[in-house]
């Protein structure tokens, strides 16, 4: 990979960091984005620990994908590095992954609930309920846990009816969304959009006991008409 194309990853995963800063999804040094090339297998990644006003595009740092190894940079990779690889290996058409805390889809992940389609705003960008993990072993939790974190989404996302790119969130059990997409850029817009479609969600749970989910006719015309290879919608004709 050459010195130009890892600076406009480092750059793109700097700006996608800033990006969820600025769309209050994290508090403090909470969170994280990262980007892959997949030509050369390069993750680029948030440092750990650094508060946002000390991010520059200098110090994301990067990893090899296959093994984790760090490539360029000081600074210890994100402590949440090996489930951004984990899902990476699994997925190959995704090029961006966010991890947060944001409130509403953490109220989710922490009681133990998916976050049901209820209407169009979550059909637009999400094919279906944004799925929940299961609880990690106790095994799992003391040995290689955050390898094992990547491992339930993965596991979580294959036992769906659906390809990673068409519900690009899971919740975590008792812990928080993962999100993704097909650049660091696109990992957040979903990461922003799952957060407002979790707080309206846990509305019309409490309104009407929406657990229920919008009908598949409404949901794949909204999903559809914007993704996919018969996408109408925008200026993309
Ligand atoms: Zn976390």
């Amino acid at each position: 990979m050459g010195a130009k194309m890892l600076e406009s990853l480092r750059k793109a995963v700097y700006d996608a960091n800033m990006e969820l800063n600025a769309r209050n999804l994290v508090i403090y040094s909470f969170g994280n984005v990262s980007g892959i090339d997949r030509k050369s297998g390069i993750v680029a990644i948030k440092p750990s620990g650094v508060p946002y006003g000390k991010l520059s595009p200098e110090n994301i740092i990067l990893v090899n994908v296959a093994d984790g190894k760090t490539l360029e940079g000081t600074l210890w990779p994100s402590s949440d590095t090996p489930t951004h690889l984990e899902i990476y290996r699994n997925f190959p058409e995704i090029g961006g992954i966010t991890h947060s805390h944001s409130k509403f889809a953490t109220v989710f992940a922490q009681a133990g609930f998916h976050i049901p389609c209820q209407g169009t705003t979550h059909a637009d960008y999400f094919y279906g309920d944004i799925p929940l993990t299961r609880k990690l072993k106790k095994m799992e939790i003391e040995r290689d846990y955050e390898l094992n974190t990547g491992k339930v989404i993965v596991e979580k996302v294959r036992k769906s009816n659906r390809e990673a790119i068409e519900i690009p969130a899971v919740l975590v059990a008792g812990h928080g969304p993962f999100t993704w997409g097909k650049t660091p850029e696109e990992a957040v817009e979903h990461a922003v959009i799952l957060e407002y479609v979790a707080e309206m969600a846990l509305h019309g749970l409490r309104l009407n006991n929406m657990s229920s989910s919008l009908e598949d006719t409404l949901l794949d015309r909204h999903f559809l008409r914007k993704h996919g290879k018969n996408a109408y919608y925008g200026q993309n004709k």
